[in-house]
């Protein structure tokens, strides 16, 4: 049977945010449950694939679901105004569109809200309600626009999110230079020695692609066009000057987390206000976060870890609703990411290795997006039933067992290396 069977005493979820992690959490307990997503996006949005929107190798339109066609049995609170929480009396209040407000009482309430750049809305926009997905999809038109008649382009920040914007951008617009600044941990530091060779072997094949490593990077007074790269805020000798016509700063992700100040939520934010999480993902009780809202790993800020961690939250749901017993703690899978490099080429990394590069990687990222946004249900299980993607390496298992790694070490050049130096000395955790 497919529909829900709603018992009379079937307790009540809700949860914050429709994204990878958000929908993962109400995929598996709107059986059982009575979910309600409450969203300020209005829809789901496969964020993997925005930079391909804003470059123009697909639509806007085309990276977004609506909710209820993801998760069929919830129901659906699509909101322009961030939520408020009233944590005592356990209810969410949300606007209702003739101006007023309702109120979503729940049992066990999930914050998957995700994070974004402020400071380039046209990647990632503060999901704040501020903009809806219409607003969203007419900026990363406008955006397109700009670059298609764009001289100079500069984008600030050398990791995944920086050097996929750099090859889509400098694909589809061979007459725009490019200018990428990386920063002192150097171009792609959480990803693996060979795909970081690839990627460098894509920039020096074009013509229109200029690499520059080791500068911080930050714009003249008063102008967003002028920029000047120093060693060292300051330091004078060594500045290097950029003009450019377009700027993306692809580093300083925040969380969407602004809505729970004041609550008492707001004594489990990190100083950047990510959420501090126990091992099994609970803020408080009946409160837990997953996805990218969560304080975790720099590294572990992509959208699957996004789904494991609701695939873990729910688990503890089900087991504190039922009294059943609890999954053994959170512990976070490899990390599984496939890096495009322009629309044909790219690498996909699992954990520390690079699995496999070249033409094969965009086609793997089409076919997990086509079916994620088709049939979620399916995809997610074969994820499950992948039992080599929850094994864990020395490295993986150095995610977990260090914290030292939260912060990157000045000793140290990467996050990559800190982790290397863990995982020499970790023991394995299978
Ligand atoms: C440009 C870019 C490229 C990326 N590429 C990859 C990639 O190739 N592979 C990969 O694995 N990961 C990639 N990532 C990371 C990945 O997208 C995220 O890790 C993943 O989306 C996190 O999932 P989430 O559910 O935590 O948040 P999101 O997917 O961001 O979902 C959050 C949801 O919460 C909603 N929301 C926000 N604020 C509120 C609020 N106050 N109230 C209610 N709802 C709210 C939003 O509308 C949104 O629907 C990329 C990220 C970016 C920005």
């Amino acid at each position: 049977m497919l529909g829900r069977e709603v018992r009379a005493d079937s307790r009540k979820v809700v949860i914050l945010g429709g994204g990878f992690a958000g929908c993962q959490v109400a995929h598996d307990l709107e059986h059982e449950f009575e979910v309600t997503i409450i969203d300020t996006g209005g829809g789901f949005t496969h964020v993997p694939d925005a930079l391909k929107a804003l470059a123009g190798f697909c639509t806007p339109e085309a990276n977004h679901v609506p909710l209820v066609k993801l998760c069929p049995l919830s129901t659906v609170q699509i909101v322009t105004r961030m939520p408020e929480l009233a944590l005592e009396a356990k209810v969410v209040i949300i606007e209702t569109t003739n101006g007023g407000a309702a109120q979503v009482p729940y049992d066990f309430l999930v914050v998957a809200t995700g994070s974004s750049y402020p400071s380039c809305a046209a990647i990632r926009c503060a999901d704040d309600g501020s903009m809806v997905a219409t607003d969203y999809h007419q900026l990363a038109r406008q955006e397109n626009a700009r670059m298609s008649q764009a001289k100079e382009a500069l984008v600030i920040g050398g990791g995944i999110v920086g050097m996929e914007l750099v090859s889509e951008v400098a694909a589809r617009f061979p007459d725009l230079h490019v200018t990428l600044v990386a920063g002192r941990s150097g171009l792609l530091p959480e990803c693996p020695p060979m795909g970081v060779a690839r990627a460098r072997r894509w920039i020096a094949r074009r013509s229109n692609v200029r690499l520059i490593e080791g500068l911080r990077c930050s714009a003249d007074e008063g102008s967003t066009t002028a920029f000047t790269c120093e060693t060292k805020a300051g330091h004078a000798e060594s500045g290097l000057h950029i003009d450019c016509d377009l700027c993306y700063t692809c580093v300083g992700i925040v969380p969407n987390s602004s809505f729970l100040r004041g609550t008492e939520l707001e004594r489990r934010f990190s100083k950047k206000g990510f959420l501090h999480t126990d091992e099994h993902l609970r803020v408080m009780p009946d409160v837990w976060a997953c996805g990218d809202v969560r304080e975790k790993l720099p590294e572990q800020f992509l959208a699957s870890f996004a789904h494991w961690e609701g695939e873990h939250v729910s688990e503890v749901i089900r087991a504190t609703a039922t009294g059943g017993a609890m999954p053994r703690p959170y512990r976070p899978a490899p990390r599984f990411a496939a890096v495009s490099l322009g629309p044909s080429d790219g690498f996909l990394a699992y954990d520390d290795w690079t699995v496999c590069w070249g033409r094969l990687v965009p086609l793997i990222k089409f076919m997990i997006k086509f079916m994620i946004m088709r049939f979620w249900l399916p995809t997610m299980r074969i994820m499950r039933w992948m039992p080599h993607l929850r094994q864990r390496s020395p490295l993986a298992a150095s995610f977990q067992a260090s914290s030292d790694c939260t912060r990157p070490d000045p000793a140290r050049a990467s996050f990559q290396q800190c982790f290397q130096g863990q995982a020499r000395g970790a023991k394995v955790i299978l």
